[in-house]
């Protein structure tokens, strides 16, 4: 499909500790389109930052990828050159926001020429710097020809986040990866991130991975989503469907499941997130599924379609 940013084909990642191998990505799959908000879902160590770091080729040792295909742009990700990977694919073409931006800020380094660093590629260093200025306005900064010259510690944690935002959109990248971008924020400050993020990525036509555990988030700001568990995609779909219209059983458990401010803990389920170090055979929720065969306790469940871009991955369809 010619409207195809990102795919993500029978993705595989263990990570080699000392208890034994942590079986954290079991053939994911993924797709997300031009311009598309797609957001992923599931509990604390579903595998949704892992694959996150494999996109970016950030798994480090004791982690591995094992398998698969990451397509971006058609173009291998995983055979790709490291050095082209570096220079040219990550934080130009593919960027990051974290859930902690000043953390992920040069301490030592003005906010403007974090930013003009990245506009230079592009422009002349004093338009770049001029530029940085009106990036930081287009971020709803206030002051910010005042605030360019700050240092990250002199920032809010409102304000880190909108500056991160403002890094990340300077090389108007094709896609943008979502880290939590607003857990680490106060709640009066969450709504007004997520909506100014939502506008800059649209109106520059760049898609976005949302990775997330909130499912308020995912309803007001995704096209579609895919929900994880234990490092399988057990659905995905658009986010009416998904919220509406849940086929996997986990999915369904997910939408009745009432999250604290802490934890995603499921109401519904009984039993735990199973240890990846020693992950149940077949389809890794049959420990906890109500609809649980025999057949689902030996054999893994593949994606199926039940409906145009709705893909179900669980024996009962
Ligand atoms: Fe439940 Fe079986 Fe479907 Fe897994 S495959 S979700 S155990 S019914």
């Amino acid at each position: 499909m010619k409207d195809i940013l990102l795919d993500i084909r029978d993705l595989y990642v263990n990570f080699y500790t000392y208890r034994g191998i942590v079986r954290a990505i079991n053939g994911v799959n993924l797709r997300i389109r031009q311009g598309e908000f797609f957001g992923l879902v599931g509990e604390t160590g579903c595998g949704k930052s892992v694959t996150a770091s494999a996109i970016l080729d950030l798994v480090r040792n004791p982690g591995r990828i094992e398998g698969g295909k990451i397509l971006f742009k058609e173009e291998d990700l995983l055979s790709m050159d490291k050095k082209r990977m570096r220079n040219t694919i990550r934080g130009r073409q593919i960027t990051m926001i974290m859930q902690h931006p000043i953390a992920a800020l040069n301490p030592v380094m003005r906010i403007q020429e974090q930013i003009a660093e990245v506009l230079v590629h592009t422009m002349s260093k004093r338009e770049a710097r001029r530029a940085a200025i009106e990036r930081l306005a287009e971020v709803n900064i206030p002051e910010p020809e005042k605030v360019a010259r700050y240092y990250p510690h002199q920032l809010s944690g409102g304000m880190a986040q909108r500056v991160m935002i403002a890094l990340m959109l300077s090389s108007e990248p094709p896609l943008l990866i979502a880290d939590e971008p607003t857990t680490a924020l106060d709640v009066s400050v969450q709504a007004q991130v997520l909506l100014l993020l939502e506008e800059l990525v649209r109106k520059k036509n760049s898609s976005v991975l949302l990775i997330t555990h909130d499912m308020s988030v995912v309803a007001e700001t995704c096209d579609r989503v895919g929900v994880m568990y234990a490092g399988d995609m057990a659905e995905t779909g658009s986010v009416r469907e998904i919220i509406f219209d849940p086929k996997h059983p986990y999915t369904k458990g997910l939408m009745q499941a009432i999250p604290s401010e802490e934890s995603m803990e499921l109401e519904g389920i009984p039993g735990t997130v199973p240890d990846l170090v020693t992950p149940p055979p077949g389809c890794r929720f049959h420990p906890r599924c109500p609809s649980a065969t025999e057949r689902c306790k030996k054999e893994k469940p593949l994606p199926r379609e039940v409906s145009e871009g709705h893909l179900v991955s669980c024996h009962l369809y």
